[in-house]
Formats: C-alpha cells, structure tokens, sequence
C-alpha cells in the first residue's frame, strides 16, 4: 500500500473490528506484531490499522494496531460481507454507498 492512504480507505480500515486488547501481547499492542495471527511486521507489509481507543490494561489509551496482508484481507472481506446489514444507505441503493466502494477497493488492494 502507498504511504498516503486515502482518506476512503482510511476510513474503511477503520471499520474493521479488532480483538479484545486483553488478549493481546505486548508486541500486538505496538504494532509490531499482527494484531490477528501475532506474525511479526516488517516494514512493507504490515497494514496501518488506524487509531484506537480502548482500555488497554485497564487503562483507555490510543493504540496503533497493524496486520499482515492476508489477515488484514481476511478482515476486510468479513466487513465486507457484513456491511450492507447494518448501512442504510447500502438498503436503498448499494451503488451510492461509500463505505462499500471503500472496502472493495481496499479488498482489492490488500489482495496485491
Ligand atoms: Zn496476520
Ligand atoms: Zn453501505
């Protein structure tokens, strides 16, 4: 993926549900691991997450979780499938939705 993620898939990526934070390790919780399968990241393959908030330890904080390709595909995929049961605008008319576009363009993207 390019360093300048577009604002679309910034907010698609943000969509994806990630794991309870108790389970993590410390390596997930930093971002050098896989937030999904805890392989460790490299540089250009790792996925940027976005932004979290969540307890973590007890504690709310930000955190900055990442995922390997595959997982991170996987993930996207799921949302993917999901997404039209919860969005309105996706029940009207799916073609409009642009959180829709955004995910299958992140899929597609991620699938490189
Ligand atoms: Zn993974
Ligand atoms: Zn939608």
């Amino acid at each position: 993926m390019t360093t300048a993620t577009p604002f679309a898939y910034r907010k698609a990526l943000a969509a994806i549900p990630m794991p309870a934070t108790a389970r993590l390790t410390a390596a997930q919780l930093r971002g050098a691991g896989c937030v999904w399968c805890a392989a460790e990241l490299h540089g250009d393959t790792a996925i940027d997450l976005e932004q979290r908030y969540n307890r973590i330890v007890g504690v709310p904080g930000r955190w900055f979780p990442r995922g390997c390709s595959p997982c991170s595909l996987r993930a996207v995929l799921a949302v993917c499938r999901t997404h039209p049961q919860t969005c309105e605008q996706c029940t009207d008319d799916p073609t409009l939705c642009e959180m829709r576009r955004a995910l299958r363009a992140l899929a597609l993207e991620l699938r490189r």
